[in-house]
Formats: C-alpha cells, structure tokens, sequence
C-alpha cells in the first residue's frame, strides 16, 4: 500500500530501528517505548487490522508470533517474561493501521491493562 506508514517501513523507504527482517516480516524497536523492550513487528503484507484477517492468513500470524517469541530470545527477555499486544480499532486504541504486534519487556509489566 503506497501510503501506509508501516508499508514505508517494511520497503526501507522510512527509517526504522531493525532487530529483525526476513522475506514475510519486519521487526523494530518502537518509537515511544512503552518498556525497556518494545518491538513492534509486522507482516510485510498489507493488513490493515485484525479484523481484516481471514481463515488463510492463520498460518501467517502463527509465524509472526513464532518470529515475536524468537526477537524476545533475542533480545534477552524470553526468561523473565514479556506480552503481546496486538490493537484494533478506535477501542482498541490502535493508530496504524497496518496490523502489528507489540513486544513489551524488560520491566515488570501490570495488569489487568486499563
Ligand atoms: P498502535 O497504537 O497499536 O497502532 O501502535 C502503533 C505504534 O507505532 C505506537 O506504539 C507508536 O509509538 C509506533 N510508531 C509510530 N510511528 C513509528 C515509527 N516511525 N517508528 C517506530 N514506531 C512507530
């Protein structure tokens, strides 16, 4: 998509703090860390939410939290412990749409989220 933040991202064509790229996925340190560890990663592909996903793409959010649990190892959080966040829509307080999931480590985080 030609204006889609993310999309700029994914393409090279904004810079971004890379932990990890391969052929499907790109992952980036966020750019208001909301932790020690906030990685933001994301398909290559155009999706705009959650809500636009459908019963072909199961195997590609398999692999992208597959690849968010391997950046955790990566950035040595994976012992301690960490979250996924995943935000949809106005309630779901998310601002890009090109879907993303945040990896949130590095502190003791809290719960229930508010
Ligand atoms: P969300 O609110 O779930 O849509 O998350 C979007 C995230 O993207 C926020 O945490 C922003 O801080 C982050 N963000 C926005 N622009 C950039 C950027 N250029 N580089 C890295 N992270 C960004």
């Amino acid at each position: 998509m030609t204006d889609c933040l993310f999309c700029k991202i994914a393409a090279g064509e904004i810079p971004s703090d890379q932990v990890h790229a391969d052929q499907e996925f790109v992952a980036f340190r966020d750019i208001d860390p909301q932790a020690p560890v906030h990685v933001l990663v994301i398909p290559r592909r155009h999706i705009a939410s959650l809500n636009d996903l459908s019963a072909p793409d199961a195997d590609l959010v398999g692999r992208l939290q597959v690849m968010a649990a391997r950046v955790a190892t990566q950035l040595g959080i994976a012992e301690a412990g960490y979250r996924f966040v995943i935000n949809c829509g106005a309630h779901g307080c998310q601002s890009v749409p090109h879907l993303h999931l945040h990896l949130l480590g590095g502190r003791q985080l809290g719960w229930p989220p508010g």
